[in-house]
């Protein structure tokens, strides 16, 4: 079982399913804390403040920015997306596994202040899906939607910065297959130099014969 807790970042398409994936997994398992962004956008039906996002105007946002509150933020199809600081510090530090649902340039801005970063990125089986699923949910116009998969389209180019590719065909074999990679990721040596460290210091003790 995880000792550390890491960073996961899960990017990918807008229509992916990334939320229903997240949401899913965070009930399923209980190491896991879900990092709540904070937006310019109009919110949603059915979404609420401080559970799907922080719903701020771009004063408020940019007051945040200037105070160093996010950790990361970006522009995404005309509003601004952002990562608050202190939740995600606190709850690394208390050894959750964090999960931050962001896209690209975030997540690359992520992965250059905290290497051991592990990232994630989802995407249904074909583009058709994507389509089929953007229009199924009903909650954007179809010049929304346009703008969605242009911007799919861009970020194909990054998903080779990313560390896997998890594919959201079949849901619940898609959270534990999410998972077994994060619990997988705890055991790479980037993530255990601690324990590295200690059997060294060890194995070099002995060796001494002290
Ligand atoms: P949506 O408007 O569909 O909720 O989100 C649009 C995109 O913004 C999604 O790809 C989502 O993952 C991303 N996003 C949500 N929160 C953040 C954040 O805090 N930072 C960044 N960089 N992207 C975010």
């Amino acid at each position: 079982m995880a000792q550390n807790g890491i960073l996961v970042v899960v990017s990918g398409f807008s229509g992916a399913g990334k939320g229903t994936l997240v949401r899913k997994l965070m009930e399923k398992y209980d190491n896991y804390s879900l990092s709540v962004s904070m937006t310019t956008r109009d919110k949603r039906e059915g979404e609420t403040d401080g559970e799907h996002y922080f719903f701020v105007d771009h004063k408020k946002f940019e007051q945040t920015i200037a105070n160093d509150g996010l950790l990361e933020y970006a522009s995404y199809c005309g509003n601004y997306y952002g990562t608050p600081r202190e939740y995600v510090e606190k709850q690394i530090s208390e050894g959750k596994d964090v999960i931050l649902e962001i896209e690209v340039q975030g997540a690359l801005q992520i992965k250059k202040k905290f290497p051991n970063t592990l990232l994630l990125f989802v995407t249904p089986p074909s583009g058709d899906e994507l389509i089929n699923r953007l229009r199924a949910r009903n909650t954007e116009s179809e010049e929304d939607i346009l703008r969605r998969i242009q911007r799919a389209d861009e970020e194909v180019e990054w998903i080779q910065k990313y560390d896997f590719l998890v594919i959201n065909d079949k849901l619940d074999e898609c959270v534990d297959n999410l998972h077994n990679i994060i619990m997988s990721a705890h055991n790479a040596p980037i993530r255990q130099q601690e324990l590295i460290e200690k059997i060294k210091k060890e194995l070099d003790q002995i060796s001494k014969g002290e």
